[in-house]
Formats: C-alpha cells, structure tokens, sequence
C-alpha cells in the first residue's frame, strides 16, 4: 500500500520491497546502510577506493542523519541554510555530491519548519551531474512527516519514486500514519536497490522470512494499527483528516498573526505545523514564552534554527489529528496571556529569567490548575479533539 502511495513501479503482481522499522530513525539507518554497501560495491568493481564515503544533506537534518554518518561511518556533508531559507537548496546540494557520495537526502517536510525541500528540482540538477560526470548519484528522501501528508494534500507534487533518482523513502507511521508510537517504514524503488547481502533469511519459525531490521523480535501491534488505520480510513479518510490539520493550522496561524507579534516561519504548503518567530524580542524570546506557556499545560518547543541560520529562534506547533480548532483557539488566547505577562514584567537581560521561590510556587499553582482544568473538561466528556 505505502509503495503504491509513493508510486514505486510495482506491478499488480509484483511485491513491492520495504520494511516495518520502529520509526523514521531505524528506516534512515537501513537506508543509508544499502546506499552505503551499493557504492562500495560499485567502487570495488572499478578498482577505485571505497574508504571515504559521504552523503550530502542540508544543516535542518533530523538527528537521525547524524547518527547514521557517525554510527556508520560516512561523512556528513551539510549544505548550511541561511535567513530566510530554511531548507537546503537543490543547487548548493549538488555542488557538493563528489564521487565518493553515497546519496543525497532530501527532506519532505524539515523538522524545523514543515517546509517540503525540492526534491523535482535536486532530480533534475542530479541527473545533469551525473550525465556529466559519470556517476549515478541517487537520492533518498526522508518523508517522515511529508510522506502521509503530500500524497493526500498535494498529489501534484512530483517528490517520491515518479523521479527516477529517487531509490528509497521513509516514513514515519507514528506521526501523520496516525499510529502509536514505535512504527516506520522504508520502501526502496525496485529490488535491486536494495543489496542482497544485507537481506538475511531465516527458517527457524516455519518458513522462510527475509530479514534487514536492526532487532529481531518486535511486537505486532503497531503494524496492526497501521494496517487498520489504512483499511478504516483509506485515502479518502486520510485526505479528510489531513485537510482538517491543514484548516486548523490555518486557525492558528490567523490567530498569531492578529497578535502582531509573529513572524509566520514556516511555509502554507508543507507539513501542517506552523514555526513562527518574534518580531520584536528584546523584551523577552521565544524561550520565555514556552517556559511560561507551561503553566497552561503546553509544551511548545522554542529552539535555534540550525546553521548558518543560529541567530533565528522558533516556537513550533506540530498540528495533528487530535488538535482541533478550539484548541487551537485555547492555544491562541493563552500565547497572548502569557505574551501580555511579559510585556508589563520588568525587562530582563534577555536570558531565561530565574524566579524566586515565591514566582515559581506560584507557577505551579497555575500549572496545577491548568491541568485540572483540561481534565474536568475531558471527565465532562467535551470533546478535546473534534472535527471542525
Ligand atoms: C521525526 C523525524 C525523523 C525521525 O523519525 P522517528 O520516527 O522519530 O525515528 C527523521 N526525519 C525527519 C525529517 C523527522 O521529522
């Protein structure tokens, strides 16, 4: 079903090669691992040395990408973002591919902002490069987030294997998947993307079962869930549901900007989730305004941008299924309480302000009730996520 979604050329009776993984991490790490031994081999057999691989993403990568380069051993080559561009730039990205990149790995949808980079355009840029040079560059895109989301929302878009560099996809099921935590898949493009030799068959429990995870035993409720999240809603329900996230982004992203305090971040195609930044933040930053959006119960991260774009500094909001447009009101009247706070407080040095005792009783007080009050709402049976 996911192959299909992301239109592998799988025939009707072909089977279609992926894997379940415990998310979007373990999916990168076998992902990378096949790119990986695919140019090795292929150096090997040209008589080229095959010691100093690399692969080039942009500097917004998840977590995950540095820790497949360190635990695997391949260089990260980032390609750094700037002011006002928070995605890696396709052009940038292949300046940097060499004869020693194993892939290039292109996000639909940054962790930071949501934003899908170009991955048509990086196809396209590749292919030239490699008609000139060679190579055969391929590209990986790590759909975590984007990879429910653009099927269903913007079918036009051209990112997954409709472009022929593009070998393999991850997607996390537990984000737009609408399943619980703990399940993710990787799809490579045809079988032969993906190397024999890390394919290990087994017999021991009746028949044969072709295995590349990085465990073994796993439980199965999770692929249940997903099977069922699929079978239950199929594409029209997710397309309802992934409209429904992009209507209540909107809410609150009309809602912020009528503050006028908000730099709106993040991108209105994308993933549904909206960074946004302070215009003026001399008086107090983005980090202040979720330490004390915590007494209301939110936890909305605030954090740096990654290089060369340190300097900015976001609150993001990730908009899923269960948050309805009445909580995206709630969340709206609570940044400007607590926005209205900060201004009548006394400036301080910009730095995270540190309470007295007194203030931070206080501040669990406020929590306290905050939370008691979301749990009343709940017992009453008033509907926290709803449809509107
Ligand atoms: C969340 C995320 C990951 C990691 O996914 P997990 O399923 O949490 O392991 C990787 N890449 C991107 C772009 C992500 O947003």
């Amino acid at each position: 079903m996911i192959a299909h979604l992301f239109h592998a050329p799988v025939g009707e009776h072909d089977t279609a090669v992926g894997v379940g993984t415990v998310g979007s991490s373990e999916a990168i790490m076998l992902a990378g691992l096949a790119f990986k031994r695919k140019w090795q081999a292929k150096r090997k057999a040209l008589g080229k040395t095959y010691d100093r691989p690399n692969i080039v993403t942009g500097s917004n990568v998840q977590v995950c990408w540095e820790k497949f380069a360190s635990y695997f051993e391949v260089d990260l080559k980032e390609v750094k973002l700037k002011e006002g561009y928070y995605v890696m730039d396709p052009v940038k990205a292949v300046e940097m591919v060499d004869e020693n990149t194993i892939c290039v790995a292109t996000i639909l949808g940054s962790t930071m902002t949501g934003e899908f980079e170009d991955v048509k355009l990086l196809n396209d840029l590749l292919m030239e490069k490699n008609e000139e040079t060679g190579w055969d560059t391929p590209i990986h895109v790590d759909a975590a987030s984007g990879g429910f989301v653009a099927p269903f929302l913007y079918p036009d878009i051209e990112w997954d294997f409709r472009l022929p560099l593009v070998k393999s996809i991850n997607v996390s099921g537990h984000k737009y998947g609408l399943v619980y935590a703990g399940i993710g898949w990787v799809v490579w493009r045809t079988k032969e993307d993906l190397p024999d030799e890390l394919v290990f068959h087994i017999n021991y429990l009746g028949t044969d079962q072709p295995t590349f995870t990085l465990n073994f035993s796993k439980g199965s409720s999770q692929i249940i869930a997903q099977y069922y999240q699929f079978i239950r809603l199929g594409f029209e329900g997710y397309k309802d549901i992934m409209m429904n996230c992009s209507k209540n982004t909107r809410t609150l992203k009309e809602g912020l900007q009528k503050t006028g305090r908000f730099d709106i971040i993040s991108k209105d195609i994308g993933v549904p989730l909206l960074a946004f930044s302070l215009k003026d933040s001399s008086r107090y930053s983005v980090f202040d305004i979720s330490e004390s959006l915590r007494r209301f119960g939110w936890i909305v991260p605030a954090y740096t941008m990654p290089p060369d774009a340190q300097h900015i500094s976001v609150l993001r909001v990730v908009v899923r299924e269960d948050f309805s447009c009445s909580l995206a009101d709630r969340l709206i009247a609570d940044i400007v309480k607590v926005v209205n706070e900060l201004e009548a407080a006394p400036p301080t040095d910009n730095s995270i302000s540190v309470h007295n005792g007194e203030e931070s009783e206080h501040n669990v007080r406020e929590m306290q009730k905050g939370i008691t009050k979301y749990w009343r709402r709940f017992a009453h049976g008033k509907k926290t996520s709803s449809v509107c």
